[in-house]
C-alpha cells in the first residue's frame, strides 16, 4: 500500500556514506522523496508502496561504519511524487549529530592506491565514505566539506564528479582528494625511507598528530629517542608493515588480529616472542609490545619497498605533554627529530593512538582516542546536559545529553599547562560540537586535581562532587546499562578516600545516587607521598612492619641504600609525613619490590606491569583473612617473603599472589551476597587492567555463580571516570 513517511535517524550516520545507500535502496524499491544529512543525523521522506520493506532494510542492514541509536518515524499525507534525491545538508539549531571517529584506509582505497595507472596511486590521501579522517578534521557540524579542514581544498572536475555521483563511492566524502586537488607531502616518500633506514628520527604528521618515527630494529636510534624524550623505561609502540610481520615477532590470537587489521586500527598489547630481531630498548623488561597496523596510505606508502619493515612510532611530544598537530607547535618537536615529513591538510583536533588489550575477545581500553572517541556511549536512558571533568591521569572528560555520553579522546596526565590547556580547548570543541547545555558540572573529590580546579572555573554551574572509586563502578554501570545496587570493585592505585585516606582497594554496595564502603585493603602508611609511588620498596618496607617482620626478611631490598632505608623506617615508626592506604596499586607495587621484580617505578605501574609480565594462571593462592572491613593480606606477605627465602621461583610467587588477590576479592563479594543478596558485581580501576587478575577474579566470581561486569567500550582505568562522574550526577541532579 502506497505511504508517505517521514524517518528521522540518529546515531552515527554521517560520513558513513548512509546517504548513498540509502539513494540506492530507495532506487530498488521504487521509493519517490528525499534525504538529507539533518542536525541531529539523517532525515529522510519517503513514499510510495514499499516503504516498509525500505524501513526493514534500513533498520537490518544499514552501512558497516554506521551505527543506528534511534529511529523515530511519522507518517505523512501522500503527495504522489517521483524520483528520489540527495538534498545538502543546512544546519538547524536542535538536536544532536554524532561525528565519526577517524577510520584506517579501506579495501577498496588501498586497491585504488596499489593500482598502477589508477589517478590515486600512490596518492597519501585517498580515502572515501568508508574510511579516511573524519574528527580529526571537522570543523563544525553538521559534517560538510565546508565544516571540515579539506574546505581549503577545491575539488578538481573528476573528484567533483565523484563527489555528485550517488553511484560512486566517493559521493559526499567530505575529504574527497586526488593528487591533482588535494593535500600534499613535504618531501619525497624514497628520502624519508632513506633517513628512517640511515637511522634518523622523523616527525611524521598522522591524523591527530605528529609521530616520532625511527627504525624499529635500529637499536641506536630507538635509544637515542628513548633519551630524547625523556622516556625512562616506558615501553614505545612500533607500526608493523603487515599482519604476518606482526606475526613474526609477537603471539596473535583470532580476536588480537581483528582489531589489529579491522577498521579503527588500535595500539594493542601483544605478547612478544623472544627472537623478534627488534631493539631491546623499545618495551624493556616488558613481556608486552604495543603494536599497530598502518592505518592512512601515508603509513601504506612509508612501508612500501622499504628497507625497513617495523618502525617505532610514538606520539609527537614531549614526555607527558599533548601530541602536537600544528605546524607552529613544531618547534616543540624540533630538538626530538631529525627530520620532518609534514602535509598541507590542518589537523583540527589533536589525537592520540588508541591503545587497547585483548580479553576474553573483547578489547579492554588502556587508552581510548582515534577510531573510538567522539562516538557516543548510548545510556539507554534519557540523561540531563551535564559535564563531567574526569580525574587527573589519563583524563578524559565527558558530555552528556539526550540519551548519550560522549567522552573526549584521552587528553592525559593533567600536570602540566600545554594539557590543562589542551583540556580547556577540547572541552570548548565539544561543547559546541554536541551543542550541550550544562546544567552541572561533576568533579573527583580530590581538591587538588587540575580537572576539580577546572570544574570550580565553571562559576555559573552547580558543581557535583564525586568519590573516586564510586565513580569508577559507575562508570562500569552505565556502559553496561545496570540499575539499582550492585557490588562494586574498584581495584586501582589512587583515589581520594572521604576519610583522608588514599583509597584503592574498595569493594562497594552502591547504585548510582549512594555508595557505602564495605570492604577494603587494609590500611597501611605510605611514607614520602608522591615518592612512595615512585619507590615501591617504600610501601614494601610498611607492608613488612605491618606483618612484624624485618627488611633483612626480604634480601631484595637490600639494594636500597642503609641510609635511605633507615629514614623511611623511621617515617614509618613515627608516623611522620606518611598516609594511609588501601591502594591495591602500592600492594602490587609492594609485592614487586619484595620479590625483587621492579624497586622503581619509571612510569605509573611499571612494578605492576612487570610482576604481572611474571605470573601465569592457576597457581595455589596463599592465605588472606578478614579483620572487620579490612580485607587483610599480611598472611598472604609473611607467606610470600617465607617461600621466596626457600627459593621459590619468583614467576610461581607472582601467580600465586595474583590468585590470593583475585580469592580475596571473591570472598569479599560472597559475604555480601550472604548479607544483602546482590548476585551483579562490577570490576573497574585500572588494576583490572592487569589480565591475569581479571581473569582471576571474573573467572573466580563466575564459578561461584555471580553476574560479572567490566569494561569494554570505555576505559577501566581513570580514563573511563568521567563516565561514572556524569552517571552519578545524573541521578542526583534526578533526585534533587
Ligand atoms: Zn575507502
Ligand atoms: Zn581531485
Ligand atoms: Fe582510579
Amino acid at each position: 500500500m502506497a505511504s508517505r513517511k517521514h524517518i528521522s535517524i540518529r546515531g552515527t550516520v554521517q560520513g558513513v556514506g548512509f546517504r548513498p545507500y540509502v539513494y540506492g535502496l530507495a532506487k530498488r524499491l521504487s521509493i519517490s522523496g528525499f534525504v538529507r544529512n539533518s542536525d541531529g543525523g539523517v532525515e529522510i521522506e519517503a513514499e510510495g508502496d514499499e516503504v516498509e520493506a525500505f524501513l526493514a532494510e534500513l533498520q537490518d542492514r544499514p552501512p558497516v561504519l554506521a551505527e543506528i541509536t534511534d529511529i523515530g518515524i511519522k507518517n505523512l499525507k501522500f503527495r504522489n511524487e517521483t524520483g528520489f534525491q540527495i538534498i545538502e545538508s543546512y544546519p538547524t539549531v536542535s538536536g544532536l549529530a554524532l561525528v565519526p571517529p577517524d577510520i584506517a584506509t579501506c579495501h577498496d582505497c588501498l586497491s585504488d592506491f596499489t593500482e598502477t595507472g589508477n589517478r590515486r596511486h600512490l596518492y597519501p590521501f585517498t580515502n572515501c565514505t568508508n574510511c579516511g579522517p573524519r574528527y580529526t578534521i571537522v570543523q563544525d557540524v553538521p559534517y560538510d566539506r565546508h565544516t571540515t579542514t579539506m574546505a581549503a581544498f577545491r575539488m578538481c572536475p573528476a573528484c567533483e564528479a565523484e563527489y555528485h555521483d550517488p553511484d560512486d563511492r566517493r559521493f559526499h566524502a567530505q575529504p574527497n582528494a586526488c593528487p591533482v586537488c588535494g593535500p600534499q607531502i613535504s618531501a619525497p616518500i624514497s628520502e624519508v625511507r632513506e633517513w628512517l633506514s640511515d637511522g634518523a628520527i622523523v616527525a611524521i604528521k598522522g591524523l591527530g598528530g605528529y609521530h616520532l618515527a625511527c627504525d624499529a630494529t635500529n637499536h641506536g636510534a630507538v635509544e637515542r629517542l628513548r633519551e630524547r624524550k625523556r622516556r625512562g623505561n616506558k615501553p614505545f609502540a612500533i607500526m608493523a608493515q603487515s599482519l604476518e610481520e606482526v606475526e613474526r615477532f609477537c603471539e596473535v590470537d583470532a580476536s588480537e588480529r581483528s582489531f589489529l587489521a579491522g577498521a579503527r586500527r588500535p595500539i594493542v598489547l601483544l605478547r612478544r616472542r623472544a627472537e623478534a630481531g627488534l631493539s631491546t630498548a623499545i618495551a624493556p623488561g616488558n613481556r608486552h609490545l604495543g603494536v599497530m597496523l598502518p592505518y592512512t596510505p601515508l603509513h601504506q606508502l612509508l612501508f612500501l619497498d622499504a628497507p625497513f619493515t617495523a618502525l617505532v612510532m610514538t606520539s609527537g611530544n614531549l614526555s607527558e605533554e599533548p601530541i602536537v598537530s600544528r605546524e607552529e607547535e613544531l618547534t616543540r618537536l624540533a630538538p626530538l627529530a631529525d627530520r620532518f615529513l609534514t602535509h598541507d591538510r590542518a589537523i583540527q583536533t589533536r589525537m592520540d593512538d588508541s591503545v587497547v588489550r585483548v580479553f576474553r575477545g573483547r578489547h579492554l581500553f588502556v587508552r581510548r582516542s582515534r577510531g573510538f572517541a567522539p562516538e557516543p556511549i548510548d545510556l539507554g536512558m534519557p540523561v540531563r546536559d551535564l559535564i563531567a571533568v574526569g580525574g587527573e591521569l589519563k583524563n578524559t572528560f565527558c558530555l552528556t545529553t539526550d540519551h548519550y555520553a560522549i567522552l573526549s579522546q584521552h587528553i592525559g596526565d593533567l600536570e602540566n599547562y600545554q594539557t590543562l590547556e589542551f583540556f580547556r580547548e577540547t572541552l570548548d570543541h565539544m561543547r559546541r560540537f554536541f551543542r550541550v547545555r550544562p546544567e552541572a558540572v561533576a568533579h573527583d573529590l580530590h581538591p587538588g586535581y587540575l580537572s576539580t580546579r577546572a570544574a570550580f572555573e565553571m562559576a555559573d554551574l552547580p558543581r557535583i562532587g564525586v568519590q573516586h572509586h564510586h565513580a569508577h563502578v559507575a562508570s562500569c554501570m552505565a556502559e553496561r546499562r545496570l540499575a539499582g545496587k550492585v557490588i562494586g570493585v574498584a581495584f586501582d592505585g589512587t583515589g581520594y578516600g572521604t576519610d583522608g585516606a588514599i583509597w584503592g582497594g574498595e569493594v562497594l554496595l552502591c547504585d548510582y545516587a549512594e555508595f557505602e564502603r564495605r570492604y577494603h585493603l587494609r590500611y597501611v602508611p605510605m611514607a614520602g607521598g608522591d615518592a612512595a609511588v615512585r619507590e615501591p620498596w617504600r610501601v614494601a618496607l610498611a607492608y613488612l612492619r605491618d606483618c612484624g617482620l624485618q627488611a633483612a626478611d626480604a634480601p631484595a631490598l637490600t639494594v636500597v641504600p642503609e641510609k635511605r632505608r633507615l629514614a623511611v623506617e623511621t617515617m614509618l615508626e613515627r608516623r611522620v609525613q606518611t598516609v594511609n592506604t588501601s591502594s591495591c596499586g602500592r600492594l602490587f607495587d609492594a609485592v614487586s619490590a619484595l620479590l625483587g621484580v621492579c624497586l622503581e617505578n619509571c612510569y605509573e605501574a611499571q612494578a605492576a606491569v612487570e610482576l604481572e609480565a611474571m605470573a601465569f594462571d592457576g597457581a595455589p593462592a596463599f592465605g588472606f583473612d578478614f579483620g572487620g572491613n579490612e580485607i587483610d593480606l599480611r598472611e598472604c606477605i609473611r607467606e610470600l617473603v617465607s617461600a621466596k627465602g626457600k627459593g621459590q621461583p619468583v614467576s610461581l610467587l607472582s601467580a600465586r599472589f595474583h590468585q590470593t588477590v583475585a580469592n580475596a576479592i571473591i570472598a569479599a563479594c560472597e559475604k555480601l551476597r550472604a548479607s544483602e543478596g546482590l548476585t551483579r558485581v562490577c570490576l573497574s580501576g585500572g588494576s583490572f587492567q592487569n589480565v591475569t587478575l581479571l581473569e582471576a577474579t571474573v573467572g573466580g566470581l563466575e564459578r561461584a555463580g555471580f553476574e560479572t561486569f567490566w569494561q569494554s567500550k570505555i576505559p577501566g582505568n581513570d580514563g573511563g571516570l568521567s563516565l561514572g562522574q556524569a552517571a552519578i550526577a545524573n541521578a542526583l541532579a534526578r533526585s534533587s
